[in-house]
């Protein structure tokens, strides 16, 4: 399960429907867990991918870099990424299977690592989420669990 607030899945949202008709991306920060990969914070990175980025997605690795730095200073962990399917589904793709740190690794039989989230948009609209992790060689979808942060107490 992929553990998410709604200010983070908010962020995806408008970074993805900002980028229409171009792919977002970037990282997602946390903790994992046996089972879990809890995201504290959500990175967007820019998508450097040429000449097509409208069905590509690159993460600057500078960028990624120092993000991937800020993160370890502020002691959470890289568990994951994800980027936006503009006018698609939230499926993971074959071109996302190959591009997957597991499978570039080449070590896609290992336990699953990183979790990819994957959000569709669609004219402009950010649609449906889906969430998937590399299992055995092969995507397998998670269950995404939102929270919503309480309220703070109003002031008497
Ligand atoms: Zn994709």
């Amino acid at each position: 399960m992929l553990v998410l607030s709604k200010r983070d899945l908010d962020i995806i949202r408008s970074n993805a429907e900002r980028a229409y008709p171009r792919e977002c991306c970037g990282l997602l920060g946390g903790q994992r867990e046996t089972g879990s990969w809890i995201v504290r914070r959500v990175s967007p990175l820019e998508n450097v991918a040429s000449p097509s980025v409208t069905d590509r997605y690159v993460i600057d690795p500078r960028e990624r870099h120092g993000a991937e730095e800020r993160l370890a200073c502020d002691g959470l962990t890289l568990v994951g990424f994800y980027h936006s399917h503009p006018d698609h589904e939230a499926y993971f793709s074959k071109t996302d299977l190959e591009n997957s740190e597991e499978f570039q690794f080449g070590r896609p039989w290992l336990p699953p690592t990183y979790a990819y989230l994957v959000i569709s948009v669609k004219k402009s609209v950010a649609n449906g989420v889906g969430v998937f992790v590399i299992r055995e060689g092969v995507a397998e979808s998670i269950d995404v669990s939102i929270k919503v942060e309480e309220e703070p107490c109003p002031l008497k």
